[in-house]
This record gives C-alpha cells, structure tokens and sequence, in this order.
C-alpha cells in the first residue's frame, strides 16, 4: 500500500499527472536468467502466474510528447501511415565532426600483450565453432535438413532466444577476421552466411530467425514472449558487421531483405491498431532495433530504414532521459548489449522501459539532432556518478539500484558482463564527439577492469556472466559461475566473442584537418598503419609490474615510401598518473608533459630513426565506493593506475592500512623475485599424487589440485632461503644442500615450522630463534632421480615425514630416520618438487619421453588420430623426423601459450610506519 501511495507522489511531481505512466512488465521477467529459468521449467502454475501481469500496464507516450517541439509525430498523424512516413523519412543534416575511428583491418596487437594473448584465446575459440551446429535451429525453422547436432544453453531448439549467438558470431568473427586475417575463420564465417542465406531463400519472405515467425505474431498481441526482436537485432547486426568489415555483400542483401519483412509487420501493426500498440509491443526488450537500422540507413539511404529506425526509438524511456528526468535517477536498471539492451526501472513501480542509448547515439551521428547528443551524455553521466563500482562496472542481479547507494549491493550478482561491453560503447561514442578525457578514463577503467577478466585465463570458450564484487568471492563463483564451450550461450557470451575480436579497436583515432592527426588513448603494445598519416607507428608498452611504478611506453615509425608529410600525434596523459617523475621524449629531447587528463600533442614530420617515449608514474590510491551514507565511507578500492587490485585473504577483509594519504607506507611491493622461488612438493601414494598443503596452519598432504583452485594456492610455497647469495629456483640444484624456511603462499610472513620430533608441523607468525623454521634440502632418501628430502635444520637426521600408503588430509610431522621402525621411511619422506602446479614439470625418468616440440618460443600442438607415442624420434636428429608441411597447410598449426597473461602483486603490512612491517595480505592484479 505504502508503495502505491509514493507512486502517485512521484507521478505527479514528475509532472506526468494522472495520464498513463511509462511503464512495463513486472522487473523479474526482464532478467534474462530469470527468463530462462522459467521458461525452462515444468511447473505451469508458476509460469501462469508470472505471465498474469505481462503488459498490464500499456506504455505511456506522454513522455514523448513532453518532447515539443521536436515531436515527430503529431497526435492527429498517429494513425496514419502515410503522413507518419512523410514526416520521419527526411533526416536532419548531421555536423560529423567526429573523431574517425581507425579499421581493425590497420591495427594488429603485439604477441607480447595480454590484449592479444585473450584475442587468441577468443580466436581459437571462434574457431571450434560449428557451423552446422550453429545454423542448427535455422535451418530446422526453415524447414531444410539438418546435419549436425544443435548447440545447447540459450541456443538449445527450445530456448526462445535461440539464434541471438549467432548473431554475435556473425559481428565477432567479421571483426576477428579484420584484426588477424585468419583464413580458416573467413571460410567458416562465410559458411554461416552461407547457410543462412539459404534459410531466408527456402522462407521467401525475408524473414530469418532461428524460431518461427508466430513469436513476433505473439509480440504484437502483447501476449508473453522472449524478446524476440532482441535476437533479430543481433542477426541483423552481424549480417552488417559482414558486410562492413568482410565486404561481405551477400549478407547486405540479406539484411536489407529482412529489414523489408520487419518494416512490413511494424506497419500493420501501426494502420490496424495504432502508433501507441507499436510502442507498448515494444515494452519487450527489442536490444539495439534502432542502432542497426541507423547504420543501415547510412550505407543506404533508404528512408525505409531510416523510418523503421525511429519507430525503434523507445518514447517511454529516451523521453525521461531526454528531459533529463530526475526520477530516472531512482531507477532500477539493467543493462545489457549491443545497441543498449539496458532497461530502468522506478524503484517503488514495476516500471520498465527498453532503451536504445547507443542507438540514440547512431540517431545523433546520422540527423545531427543534439537532443539525442544529450540523451547519451545524461545517460552516461548518471550510470557513472552513481552507479558504477570500481571495475567501471555495473549492475545487480541485472538491474540497477539505487543511485549512491553500492555499497550494500556487494554480493556474487554484480557486473553483468554484456553491461559493460554496452557501457564502453556508450563512452566510445562520447569520447569521438567530445574528445573528452573522462570518457576514455572510463574506457580504459571498463575494459581493463571489466573485460579483459572475464576469460577464465587463456583457455577458449569459457567465460563469466557476472563479475561478483563480494568481499572474499572468487569472480567464478556466482549462481551462472563459468560458462561451458557448447552448453551455455548467454547474452555475455555473445558480447564475450564480441569484445574479445576488437581489443584493437579504440586505442586510436584519427583527426581530419589541414594535417591529419592521431589520438592514442590507449597504452596496448600494437601497430597502426595509419593509412591518412601516411605512417607505420609502433607501440612497446613494458609491462606493468608492482615492484617497478612506471608505465613506459616507445612509439617508433616507419614513414611510407616518398611521405613527407607532417601529422599530430596526441597522447593521453592519463588521470591516474602524476608529473612529478614523468617524462616524455622524442630522440633523447624532452617534452613538456600537460597535466593528467590532457593531451601531449606532436607534431612533427616523422621519420624512421624517430623516437617517442613516455614514462608514467603510477601509484596506489584508494577509492570510495559510489554511496552516500557516511557509514560506508570505509569502504574502499585499490588502485594502480588504471588496475582495480584484487586481494587474497585468510579471512580478514578489513584492512587496517593507515590513511590514503600514507598508502605507500602500508602497501609494498612483492620483490619481482619472489615469482621464481615458489614451489609445490608432491608424493605418491596408492594410485594417487598428494601434494604438502597448508591446512588451516597445519601441514597435510592433499589431493593433486586442479589449477585456478584455491587449493592449488594452498599447496604453493615460497622457497626462502637463509643464505642470501640464492636467489632461483629454477631446477633442484638450485635448492639441494640449501638451508631454507618455506613461506605458504596464502599465507605470507608465516613460515612451516616443526614443533618436535614425532610432532605435527604448523604454520606460525615469525622466525624462531630455536631453528625450527630452517629446513635442510637435501637429495631424496628414496634414491630416486629428481626427488628431494626436507631435514630439520635444529634436529638433525630427522625429516618432514608422511608414512606410506595414506589418504587425503595425512597429518605431516617431523620424524626420525635412526629409531624408525618404518620400512617405508625413506619413501615417506621423499617429494618431487614442482615448480609450478600449473605447469606439468615433471622429473621422474619414467616420464623422460614425454616431451614438448617447439619451434623458436612457440610449443607445437600434435595431431593424431589416437597414438600418442611418436617412435624414432631423437632429439638431435628432429630435422630428420619433422619436416615442415607446406606454406598451403600452415593454416592448420596452433600455438598454445602459457597459462596466465601477466600477474603482479604487492603485500599489505600488518603495521604502518614502524621499520618491522610483517605482511599480512597480498593484493594483484592477473589476468
Ligand atoms: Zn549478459
């Protein structure tokens, strides 16, 4: 009741009165995972009952026609199809004073960056893909044989979204196809096209979906149905993408016939009902309808899109952000792809209305009409200020919720991912007409934060839904958790393949004037031939490390053949760095750095010895999270530069740390050296392999790990060695007749220690003066090659010790080789050291000939229809056996690196300012 009475309230102040409210379907139907989970069960009287409202409230226009005098459609034209023609057909004359983008097809990202490793990873991906499993669904819908199998998830035969990942495959693989070249992806994409093309022929009427047409029949009766223009958008701009970045003109051909089909239904709809059923059928989620046709109407001019495009225009929400509604401020919202699948929602009413933002945006570019300027620059104003965490993310369980108020919304449900891909769009656009610094902050924040996580390390196809932002949550624990190769194709996978075949894109952009100029506003080790500028420009980007607080960069050039001409480059100077250490040069001569959040500009006619450098300070800052209420004032992120740090605790997630302006003193860096001296030791026992693990501070052995576990860390240690001239541990003579303590890795400033003979070992706080953290290695008591002993450096000839034949969860204790009546002593107290848990080392001769082919740094990847075992081979005679296969084939060889992109660390002291700081917490950024 209560909720009803601030409804009219709120209705009245926001000057609607008592005409018909902007409004939609009940909030839970518009999450698309709730969508799902309903549609995918059996219990009718549920589904009954979430249907009963659908629509029951039609969707007011009023906000629109608050819009005079830019209104279209004058209320006695509603009805008429023909005056409503004639009136939207001619569009306003756009300025295009944008910043250009630069083609992918120019741009190519170095093999040494994390950018082009996750590209890769999402390339290989693209290419496990099958086509026919792809156009399963289409194929069946338009009543043609289908070979294959149909993918699961969202793209299941039953799932009423299905068709909308092929849609992003369309727009992934045309831009992967630009930014790699890779010949196998253009033929499978072309295939898809293909197929597809013959669905929409065999159909005859344009249509092309991969589920029949009677969902659009049940969409304009208001009767319940999944978004079903949601996915044609997705088709429809992939057939685009096609076309613009693979020259693909069949696929125009496609679009532009199935726009035809779509016009046609959207005005029937308008002459036998009215304009105002059109825009209540949109209440369902319609995606970015008037972003594509935007694009389409500025390849072809065709009014027909361009009128198509507008009656996608959502009146209900662009009107409240146009008139720069405050109550769109107490809006819950959820955001999703494409051209703006975001939605708003008021917080006391079930209230939600489809936006279109980025396609207002498109409306912008193409008519030149700065209301719709406007509408993006509020938009992304308001998500910004109010709604975004740290990672430049947003969003609860999809929606939005109160502004300023984030900080009682930390739970696994945050950050859908699509959100974010939407979100950089919706900044890349802003960015091109304003040049505005703040935008391409938010970029860097969002893609750095917000995207390039989302790939579970370098394996392909297994990406996230949600980014939890919980104290103490690991990203893949969520309700969706990670995502499976063929079995999940949620709306974030979609944009996943997307944002990971464009990483080149909006590093550069390009200026047109007198002498054409460059905007680089991002720092990713790349290479732009810069086609107006007449130039090849390089750019090194060293990686960022905790222990070195510099962000450097080198540009260098390779003018074309018989250029002389002059062109501006302009480098961000980003918010997050300082001057005080900054220094930029060309050829060893310095410049003159402006101040963080502007732009150093040169001009100069390049030539091929020049030179330009940068080097950026960076340094840890906190931030406060979006919340007004003063007793969340405490909590806060942390920063380096443009990198959100995530942190690992036992537990303990509040930081005592000094104040921010001390942070330095609190926080330090991890010495880069510690990376090599982490090792694991393992045994056999049984049929199984165990690893020493730290068991809550005591010492068990435990089941081989799978790696990205938290037992994996758990059974990692730091080697530290007593005798300060070591430093490696980069095989076991590095460590054999060394004294050592062993740090766990989860727990650092602790140390193994044995408390006595035929005792457990524990975990304590510090060095004891007694010895007994030192452990002595020594060559296994096993006589086994590659096997290691840890003897007691106080107690000598007694071992860290397991017995024989154990389970998971064995108690380690120190025990002692003279007086043990354990035939198996010798076995017990012998371990292999690895490395690293991830890596597969392995020292035990009889796995001597499983071996790894490389060619230069790249590993080899085999293919054999099932034997493993290649003969004959000899190391020293490789040539003899390994021919290489001709340049025809070369398509077909993988490369396949290491596992984590890049990681660096810092360690949090328990003290601040007093010279014995023991670490507590460590906190770093990977990817
Ligand atoms: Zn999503």
């Amino acid at each position: 009741m209560k909720g009803l009475i601030v409804l009219v309230v709120l209705s009245m102040l926001c000057g609607f009165g008592t005409s018909k409210e902007c409004t939609n379907t009940p909030t839970q139907l518009s999450s698309h995972t709730f969508r799902y989970a309903l549609l995918s069960s059996e219990n009718e009287t549920w589904k009954e009952e979430m249907f009963a409202h659908y629509h029951l409230t039609p969707t007011d226009d009023s906000a629109w026609a608050n819009l005079l005098p830019r209104k279209i459609l004058r209320e006695e034209d509603e009805y008429s199809w023909a005056m409503m023609y004639k009136n939207l057909k001619s569009p306003l004359k756009s300025s295009g004073n944008f910043l250009k983008e630069v083609s992918l097809h120019n741009v190519r990202l170095d093999p040494s960056s994390i950018h082009w490793q996750a590209q890769q990873t999402n390339l290989e991906y693209l290419l496990m893909l099958d086509v026919d499993s792809l156009v399963w669904s289409f194929r069946k819908t338009a009543g043609l044989s289908t070979p294959g199998t149909a993918y699961g998830g969202w793209e299941a035969p039953n799932c009423e979204l299905r068709g909308h990942f092929v849609g992003h495959y369309l727009s992934a693989s045309a831009q992967m196809w630009a930014s790699t070249h890779n010949d196998i992806l253009e033929k499978q994409m072309s295939a898809v096209v293909s197929a597809l093309s013959s669905c929409q022929e065999k159909m005859g009427s344009g249509y092309l979906s991969a589920f029949p047409s009677e969902l659009f029949d049940r969409f304009e009766a208001i009767k319940p149905v999944w978004a079903p223009y949601y996915t044609i958008h997705k088709i429809l701009a992939g057939l685009l993408d096609q076309y613009t970045f693979a020259d693909n003109a069949q696929a125009l051909k496609m679009v532009k016939w199935m726009v035809d089909y779509f016009y046609n239904r959207v005005r029937n709809v308008i002459t036998n009902f009215s304009v105002e059923r059109h825009y209540q059928s949109l209440n369902e989620e319609t995606g970015g309808m008037n972003d594509v046709l935007y694009k389409l109407f500025s390849i072809t001019g065709d009014p027909k899109h361009l009128v198509l495009a507008h009656l996608f225009d959502k009146p209900c929400f662009l009107g409240l952000l146009a008139v720069q509604n405050g109550s769109l401020s107490r809006t819950r919202t959820e955001g999703e792809d494409v051209g703006g699948r975001l939605k708003t929602y008021q917080v006391s009413t079930p209230i939600h209305t489809s936006l279109s933002v980025i396609g207002a945006q498109m409306r912008y570019e193409i008519t030149g009409d700065p209301l719709y300027k406007d509408i993006g620059t509020f938009f992304m104003d308001i998500v910004n200020s109010s709604h975004s965490y740290a990672t430049g993310g947003t969003s609860v369980s999809e929606f939005w919720s109160d502004p300023k108020r984030l900080a009682s919304t930390l739970q696994t449900e945050n950050e859908e991912s699509c959100t974010t891909y939407n979100m950089l769009k919706v900044s890349r656009h802003l960015f091109r007409w304003t040049k505005e610094m703040a935008y391409a902050d938010y970029y860097e924040r969002a893609l750095t934060n917000g995207v390039l996580g989302i790939q579970r390390g370098t394996e392909p196809g297994v990406m996230i839904y949600m980014l939890p932002q919980h104290p103490g949550s690991s990203k893949g624990k969520s309700y969706h958790g990670w995502g499976t190769l063929y079995d999940t194709f949620w709306c974030c996978y979609g944009t996943g393949i997307e944002s990971f075949s464009k990483l080149g894109d909006s590093i550069y952009f390009e200026e047109e004037g007198e002498a054409p100029g460059l905007y680089i506003i991002q720092y990713i080790s790349s290479s732009l031939d810069w086609k107006s500028g007449q130039i090849m420009i390089n750019q090194k980007v060293d990686p960022v490390v905790s222990s070195d607080p510099y962000l450097r960069v080198t540009f260098t050039f390779s003018p074309n053949k018989g250029s002389s001409q002059a062109s501006t480059l302009n480098l961000r100077i980003p918010v997050w760095t300082h001057l005080d250490g900054a220094t930029a040069t060309i050829n060893s001569q310095s410049l003159a750095i402006p101040a963080p959040g502007s732009f150093l500009s040169v001009n100069r006619e390049w030539s091929s010895g020049d030179k330009l450098s940068l080097q950026l300070p960076i340094s840890l800052r906190t931030e406060a999270i979006q919340d007004d209420r003063h007793q969340y004032a405490s909590i806060q992120a942390i920063l380096y530069g443009p990198y959100l740090l995530a942190g690992h605790t036992s537990g303990d997630w509040n930081l005592k740390a000094g104040s921010a302006g001390s942070l330095s003193d609190s926080i330090t860096p991890i010495p880069a050296s510690y990376n090599e001296q982490l090792v694991s030791f393992s045994q056999d026992s049984g049929n199984s392999t165990f690893v020493l693990t730290n068991s809550n501070q005591s010492i068990t052995m435990e089941e081989h790990p799978k790696s990205g576990t938290d037992a994996c860390l758990q059974a990692t240690f730091r080697i530290v060695f007593n005798d300060s001239s070591s430093s490696k541990v980069l095989g076991i003579n590095d460590v054999i007749d060394k004294s050592v303590m062993l740090e766990p890795f989860d727990l650092p400033g602790m140390l193994l220690v044995q408390q006595g003979k035929d005792s457990s070992l524990a975990v304590t706080n510090s060095a004891a003066d007694d010895g007994s953290s030192i452990f002595h290695v020594v060559l296994g008591l096993d006589g086994k090659d590659g096997t290691v002993s840890l003897e007691s450096g106080s107690q000598e000839g007694c071992y860290i010790y397991s017995g024989v034949n154990y389970k998971s969860g064995q108690s380690m204790k120190l025990s002692c080789k003279l007086g043990s009546s354990d035939p198996g002593f010798n076995q017990g107290a012998s371990f292999i050291k690895i490395l690293d848990l991830d890596e597969n080392s392995d020292d035990r001769t009889e796995y001597a000939s499983v071996q790894a082919i490389l060619y230069g740094p790249c590993l080899l990847a085999g293919r054999a229809t099932s034997d493993w075992d290649i003969k004959n081979v000899s190391a020293d005679s490789l040539s003899e056996w390994i021919t290489p296969i001709s340049p025809a084939h070369n398509d077909h060889l993988v490369t396949f690196s290491q596992r984590s992109r890049h990681c660096t660390s810092f360690w949090i002291n328990s003290n601040t300012g007093s010279g014995n700081n023991s670490p507590l917490h460590s906190i770093f950024m990977c990817f």
